[in-house]
């Protein structure tokens, strides 16, 4: 097994069960189940084919930890992707590993957008939609909709996120 640096995986067990995980320093926050090994190999695979860089998320310097959609009902399943790597207050930043990442579109102020959610009830709650990055005050109230694939996706790892973290 080898982490998202190419390195042989470090293995333990305990009472949990038995990891793989990144012990470089600094880390690539990779980590697994044994028993799901199979699935992060392929998931790898599938990143190192896009030839992209291992992501890090907006403002934090750690690289991003990627995950596996395990969701076997779910079409997107053993779809990698990469989330926040940081344990306790994670961002809400993430994206597909197995594409190049979509350009986010660039508000009136000509800074890259946020992704955000619908939270009104009504037609289109929980769709995802980009926004100018500035507060309230100083929006340029750009807005657009993000595409469909996103949606779907962004439901599905919303669910079982950060329950999976070692
Ligand atoms: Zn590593
Ligand atoms: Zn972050
Ligand atoms: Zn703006």
């Amino acid at each position: 097994m080898k982490c998202l640096h190419g390195e042989p995986a470090a293995h333990s067990t305990t009472q949990n069960g038995s990891f793989w995980f990144c012990n470089q320093n600094p880390t690539c926050n990779f980590f697994c189940a044994e028993d799901e090994g199979y699935m992060y190999e392929k998931a790898i695979t599938a990143w190192r084919a896009t030839k992209q860089r291992h992501p890090r998320c907006g403002g934090q310097s750690k690289l991003a930890k990627m995950c596996v959609v395990k969701d076997l009902m779910k079409v997107n399943n053993g779809r990698p992707f990469f989330v926040c790597g940081e344990k306790t207050k994670p961002c809400s930043f993430w994206m597909w590993g197995d594409v190049q990442p979509l350009a986010k579109p660039e508000c009136r102020h000509g800074l890259p957008c946020v992704v955000c959610k619908v939270k009104k009830e009504g037609l289109n709650k929980d769709r995802l939609f980009f926004s100018c990055p500035k507060d309230k005050e100083s929006s340029c109230r750009f807005f657009e909709w993000a595409p469909d694939e996103q949606l779907g996706f962004f439901q599905s790892v919303n669910v079982s996120l950060f329950s999976n973290g070692p």
